[in-house]
């Protein structure tokens, strides 16, 4: 199916083919809104929001978890010309307070867990106007069903996201309509989502980049978008076996579907395709995911709030093991270069930080003009991710820069050590992270998780290690934890575990 090309984000939301009409655009549990619904759900709320006096370029907040309504509130603020800020539900009420203050939200849409009477605290720190989202039939009222049709925003802003916070404080990040639309265009055509009339479960929250964009390609492909209030493994498999194509997941999200099939032994035929990123997932696990999950495509996207969707490792890349371990080919439109500390272009296949260019990279950060000044490089925006390029063009990701790890004056990327500490088998998972060492500079430490049943000890792993990574790379020492901090992404939080770290040695 031919799509045609979209000129407003907001397009997404408008029934562009009537052959959709009646086919379901939103699922979750036994609700249902159907293309046509969401068409006219998102008019109401335009008309509803532009009655309440919110301008174009105005930003709306969204805090709530995935829901029903999620979708039909993002087009409905599309559709009054506002800007969609959507927030992480995880936060707490101050945090959310800074959020919606930092983001100049005007009216921000409020989940039943954040509103209510329980929530005074929140409602009573908020310096704009709530919207409780179980309220929504009272707020809109006799608003009509019409749609405002307003012009695309084009170079003006349309969506604020906020940065997952792995290594600091959240940054709002700002995407133009006519940035966001070339990148809908790009993934349609190069990128097979499931079939058309097909539906696509998104596990990830909508809130960040990964859930929000592959939500977004769906709806304007006319495939269905399904979700989970709170995730439930099981449920999703049972949902699976139910008539789902395509599934949207972070490596921790994949890990306990692996589980839970293993377990159940749901019947996953109908299942094409999973759509992973966000993190690296650790070869075992793939290893595991693809014989538990037999015959389904892994499709991996790299990309960061800041760029949106820059690679995908498509099925037709796996053919060659050693791929696994690529995060896949750029899109067509964008070019990454691996540039050293000053700028030059490295050599094919060594390590520099990965820089991009792309139609659909944010424009700036919000609010923030010296971070934005200096994430942009003479066109190229800096990722602040180290990784290398090989001879066909495949993206290999080895790390974040920030979490390079210098000890003895040599370079130790902590994905390096992980990959073969997660080899372990009585390991299920790891974390290694560098602290303060008066000798070394830096020194490698390791918090591992083990499995169930699993046992080892500190030196037996060490051992395990020592004929398969250089010396300098080995840990100075691992520490066993119940379970690794990690955030609403699903990425493990290395700044807090060099913090315990530290307070435990102090
Ligand atoms: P913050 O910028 O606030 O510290 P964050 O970088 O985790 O948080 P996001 O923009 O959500 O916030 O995530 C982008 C980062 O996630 C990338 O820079 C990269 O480090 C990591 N990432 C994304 N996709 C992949 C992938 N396929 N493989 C490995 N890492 C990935
Ligand atoms: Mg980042």
């Amino acid at each position: 199916h031919a799509m045609t090309a979209l000129t407003r984000l907001s397009d997404v939301y408008r029934l562009r083919d009537p052959a959709w009409a009646e086919r379901p655009a939103v699922r979750l549990g036994a609700g249902v809104l159907s293309f046509a619904a969401l068409d006219r759900l998102t008019n109401r709320i335009a008309q509803a929001l532009i009655r309440d006096g919110i301008a174009p370029g105005t930003r709306v907040a969204i805090l709530d978890k995935n829901g029903l309504l999620y979708p039909a509130l993002v087009g409905g603020i599309l559709k009054a010309g506002a800007v969609v800020l959507p927030v992480n539900f995880r936060l707490a009420a101050d945090e959310v307070a800074f959020t919606l203050d930092d983001g100049a939200a005007a009216l921000v849409f409020v989940g039943p867990e954040h509103g209510g009477p329980d929530h005074g605290a929140l409602a009573a720190g908020l310096s704009c106007r709530a919207v409780e989202v179980a309220g929504l039939d009272a707020w809109l009222g006799t608003v009509p069903d019409t749609d405002p049709d307003l012009p695309g925003a084009g170079d003006g802003d349309v969506v604020q996201l906020y940065t997952s916070g792995t290594t600091g404080r959240p940054k709002g990040v700002c995407h133009l309509d006519r940035a966001f639309c070339a990148l809908i265009g790009t993934f349609a055509r190069h990128v097979a989502l499931p079939a058309a009339g097909e539906e696509m479960m998104v596990l990830v929250p909508l809130f960040h980049m990964a859930g929000f964009d592959l939500m977004t390609f769906a709806l304007a492909q006319g495939i269905g978008v399904v979700l989970q209030r709170d995730f439930d493994a099981a449920a999703a498999l049972q949902a699976v076996a139910g008539g789902i194509g395509a599934l949207v997941a972070v490596p921790a999200i994949i890990q306990m579907l692996v589980e839970a099939q293993a377990r159940a032994g749901a019947d996953l035929s109908p299942l094409r395709r999973i759509f992973y990123g966000a993190s690296a997932i650790p070869e075992p696990l793939l290893a595991r995911a693809l014989a538990v999950m037999g015959g389904v495509e892994f499709i991996q996207c790299y990309g960061m709030s800041e760029t949106n969707i820059i690679t995908v490792l498509q099925p037709a890349d796996h053919g060659e093991r050693g791929l696994l371990a690529a995060c896949g080919r750029v899109l067509p439109g964008c070019a990454v270069r691996i540039a050293d500390a000053a700028g030059n272009e490295v050599a094919p296949g060594e390590i520099g930080e990965i820089t991009v260019r792309a139609p659909w990279l944010m424009h700036r950060y919000w609010r923030r003009p010296e971070a934005t000044a200096e994430t942009f490089r003479d066109g190229w925006l800096l990722t602040g991710d180290a990784g290398s390029v090989d001879g066909r063009g495949y993206l290999f990701i080895r790390d974040r820069l920030k979490d390079l790890i210098i000890t003895g004056a040599e370079n130790v990327y902590p994905a390096e050590v992980e990959r073969v500490l997660v080899e372990h088998p009585a390991v299920a998972e790891v974390a290694v992270f560098g602290v303060p060492d008066t000798r070394w500079g830096e020194a490698v430490r390791a918090a591992v998780v083990l499995r169930p049943a699993g046992a080892a000890t500190e030196a037996e792993i060490l051992d395990f290690m020592a004929g398969r990574i250089a010396r300098y790379k080995l840990p100075k020492s691992v520490a066993f934890v119940a379970a690794l901090p990690r955030n609403a992404a699903g990425k493990v939080l290395k700044f807090r575990l060099r913090q315990d770290w530290l307070e435990a040695n102090s």
